[in-house]
């Protein structure tokens, strides 16, 4: 069984780490591989590879260190159905999605290109006769990011790209999970011929995070994964003076007025909360229905999820993948029975779903309660599975107190008809991530992945000019020449 190997200072190295865990394909419950829990040494040789290459890497003109990515991208471009089809393997997800995926990965490599316009600093003449003033931005040093399960091949993307083409040089801790589409990528940057120790990667889980957290010589970490941990991760680099972003776990809320256009809204709904199979931080997990739509609203949301097709992702013509473990199965069926005995009705029930050539794959069909309340744990928590919770409403102001007593601020949608029901929504609403008539607000790379409160603990967000105030240092100078 093969057991994926690091990627440390431009080689491919066999962890010496007894500890290993299985990958398992959700769909098929195949072993596809072992990943080791790589020991503290070899996470302080990734660091130390990376801390060796940052001088001569930052001296590099931003234009050469772009061509990497441009090179990098086409690799990207060249290597698209794999990377999706490794994807699927691994995490469960349709391949469509997947694609989807590997496009979004893609863009951040394309976006961090543009670093030497990116990168500008900024001047004034004469701030006092005779005497200029400027700021320039320059790279910190080594960086390295904490990703999740959900988005395995993207969620790094998200980060190292901006931070590499701003002159810092990187580590990755791909998710202990699904590492092997960080596999391929890493294959794709040694082709791409990074410079020796620009671009690291170790696997392993809470150990590698650790020493990440605790090296003096990591100058931030990007995170991204649940609230538990991000706020932990956030205490960690504070404790250890590092710079950090750690984006966390969600619970969105989705507001259909009665004035919404139902035959487009339906659609939405349905890719929003049962795309990924509901494991996707930007999933509907909460409908609050407003006024009079509830019934055509529950009827037609009904409707268009009992039809999705559950499988194995490979399959071009499935539309739901299972989700990512046994245990992760079994924990979003707890929720399930958690909302039986709180009171709420069950009306499409996911837990019967047979897919006949993968019997023991972790599937559950799309799931639907009604006669939610807003005290509910389904109403509350995050479930991470295709599990829909509809709460009926009597007016917006009902639906955003709803909302904001949550104490997630991922995302959160209203379909409208009305520019005014949507301006007070976007107004008042406490989420990072605004949606009008979008049922997933996924960011493009040019902006910053928002979220607040409890799905957020920083400042600086990961993307867009965000990620080029993280990965730099402002220095202001101040100049009088006689
Ligand atoms: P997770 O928090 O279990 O793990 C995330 C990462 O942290 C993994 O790499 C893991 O190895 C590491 N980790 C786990 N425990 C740790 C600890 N105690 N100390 C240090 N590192 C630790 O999350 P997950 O289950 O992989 O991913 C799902 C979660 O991620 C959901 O809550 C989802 O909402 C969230 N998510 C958020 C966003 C966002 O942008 N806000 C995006 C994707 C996923």
């Amino acid at each position: 069984m093969k057991v994926v190997k690091n990627y440390i200072d431009g080689q491919w190295v066999e962890s010496k780490s007894t500890e290993t865990l299985e990958v398992v394909n959700p769909a098929t419950t195949e072993v596809l591989a072992h990943v080791p829990l790589s020991t503290p040494s070899e996470v302080e040789t990734a660091i130390q590879a990376a801390s060796d290459a940052f001088s001569e890497w930052r001296e590099t003109p931003p234009l050469t260190r772009a061509r990497y990515m441009f090179r990098l991208k086409d690799l990207m471009e060249e290597n698209f159905e794999d990377l999706s089809r490794i994807i699927v393997e691994e995490e469960g997800k349709c391949i469509d999605e997947a694609r989807g995926e590997v496009r979004r990965g893609i863009e951040q490599v394309e976006v961090a290109a543009g670093i030497p316009s990116l990168m500008m600093g900024y001047n004034l003449e004469d701030i006092a006769v005779g005497i200029d003033e400027y700021v320039i931005r320059q790279p910190l040093g080594v960086f390295c990011a904490i990703v999740p399960f959900n988005f395995p091949l993207m969620v790094s993307l998200w980060f190292w790209p901006y931070a590499v083409a701003c002159g810092n040089t990187y580590v990755v801790k791909p998710s202990e999970r699904v590492p092997l589409s960080q596999e391929k990528l890493f294959e794709l940057v040694d082709e791409a011929d990074f410079p020796e120790g620009v671009v690291n990667m170790v696997n392993g889980a809470k150990g590698v995070a650790d020493t990440l957290l605790e090296s003096p010589d990591v100058q931030g970490v990007s995170f991204v994964g649940s609230t538990p941990v991000g706020k932990l991760i956030y205490q960690k680099a504070a404790e250890n003076g590092k710079r950090a972003q750690c984006q966390a776990g969600a619970k969105n809320f989705i507001v259909v007025m009665p004035d919404a256009d139902l035959d487009r809204t339906i659609p939405a709904l349905v890719t929003s909360f049962y795309g990924c199979a509901g494991e996707r931080c930007l999933s509907g997990a909460v409908l609050l229905a407003v006024g009079d739509v509830y019934e055509p609203l529950r009827e037609r949301f009904v409707d268009a999820a009992s039809k999705l097709k559950v499988g194995y992702g490979l399959d071009e013509t499935v539309q739901m993948g299972p989700v990512i473990s046994k245990a992760h199965k079994e924990r979003v069926l707890g929720y399930i029975e958690k909302g039986l005995g709180e009171g709420a009705e069950l009306i499409l029930d996911g837990r019967g779903v047979q897919v006949e050539e993968y019997p023991d794959g972790y599937f559950i069909g799309p799931t639907i309660f009604d006669e939610v309340t807003a005290e509910m744990t389904i109403a509350n928590e995050e479930i991470f599975g295709p599990v829909a919770s509809i709460i009926k409403v009597g007016d917006l102001d009902e639906a955003m107190a709803i909302i904001d007593a949550n104490p997630h601020g991922n995302a959160s949608s209203i379909f409208t008809s009305s520019g005014k029901s949507a301006r007070e929504f976007r107004y008042k609403v406490q989420a990072g991530n605004i949606g009008v008539n979008i049922g997933v607000v996924a960011a493009m790379a040019f902006f910053p992945f928002s979220g607040s409160r409890d799905s957020f603990f920083g400042d600086l967000h990961g993307q867009g000019r965000d990620a080029i105030d993280f990965f730099t240092e402002k220095k202001v100078v101040i100049e009088r020449w006689f």
